[in-house]
């Protein structure tokens, strides 16, 4: 009989305290896993609603940025659970800069998030899941990379580096039941858009979808369940695409 729930797992969420990383915690509760978030804040409220859905979780502050700590997270995540099976990449910033003014810093300073944080996690626990010969990794990209979307050249360089590395390891990972896949959202309403995203940025994505209502952490949560399913076990370095009908392939 062919299985369609998904089995009892362990997920690490990055940037779960908040935002789309929130949603994605409780959905992975939801379909049964115990859920790790690591943020740089606190995480208690999605701590209380991975347990509200009836799963284990554990909150540990962690820069992703910062290798000792990553190294400190594996080791608690170790302590606590013994395994990842699942690997959400999903902590990033976002500031909105034109170019013309931006410093080498700022620059920096995306690409340390978005792109070495996601590197330092990925090193700390693929590995491990290869040896167990079963795993899900899943980056968080963005539509704009798709349409360069304006005022965040150095936020949609790093998510065509991440899409590199997707692929990359989709084929060093593949041969060991790990599959490493992508979700690419339009934008979302979180924690993070309400700062840095202007009501005329929302309003124009609008127009350019086909769904004519902001996108919701809710209608994303639903593609990173499947990606981390048995069901997606023959899917891997492939980009979901989760824009209201904004990009049409
Ligand atoms: P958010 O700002 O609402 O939440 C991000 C979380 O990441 C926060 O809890 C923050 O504390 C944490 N974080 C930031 N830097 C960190 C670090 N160095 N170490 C650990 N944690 C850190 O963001 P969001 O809107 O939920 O976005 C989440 C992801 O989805 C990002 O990768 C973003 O690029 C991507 N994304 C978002 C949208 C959108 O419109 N919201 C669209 C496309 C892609």
């Amino acid at each position: 009989m062919t299985k369609t729930a998904n089995r009892r797992r362990v997920a690490l969420v990055t940037g779960g305290a908040t935002g789309l990383g929130q949603a994605f915690a409780q959905r992975l509760a939801r379909d049964g896993s115990d859920v790790i978030i690591a943020d740089l804040n606190d995480a208690g409220e999605t701590v209380q609603l991975v347990e509200n859905a009836g799963r284990k979780a554990l909150a540990v502050r962690c820069d992703i940025t910062d290798e000792d700590q990553v190294s400190r997270l594996a080791s608690a995540t170790d302590s606590a659970f013994g395994r990842v099976d699942i690997l959400v990449s999903n902590a990033g910033i976002y500031p909105n800069a034109a170019l013309a003014t931006m410093t080498l810093a700022e620059w920096r300073k995306v690409f340390s998030v978005n792109v070495d944080g996601a590197f330092l996690v990925t090193r700390a626990f693929l590995p491990s899941m290869q040896q167990r010969g079963w795993g899900r990794v899943v980056f968080l990209t963005s539509v704009s990379f798709h349409i360069g979307s304006p005022g965040f050249p150095h936020y949609i360089a790093t998510k065509g580096a991440l899409t590199g590395f997707m692929h990359a390891l989709a084929t060093e990972a593949s041969r060991d039941g790990v599959t490493i896949n992508a979700i690419a959202p339009s934008i979302v309403l979180t924690e993070g858009t309400r700062r840095e995203a202007t009501q005329q940025a929302f309003d124009y994505t609008r127009q350019l979808q086909a769904i004519d209502r902001t996108q919701q952490p809710q209608d994303v949560v639903g593609a990173l369940s499947f990606l981390t399913s048995d069901d997606a076990a023959f899917m891997t370095g492939q980009t979901l695409v989760i824009d209201g009908g904004l990009i049409r392939t």
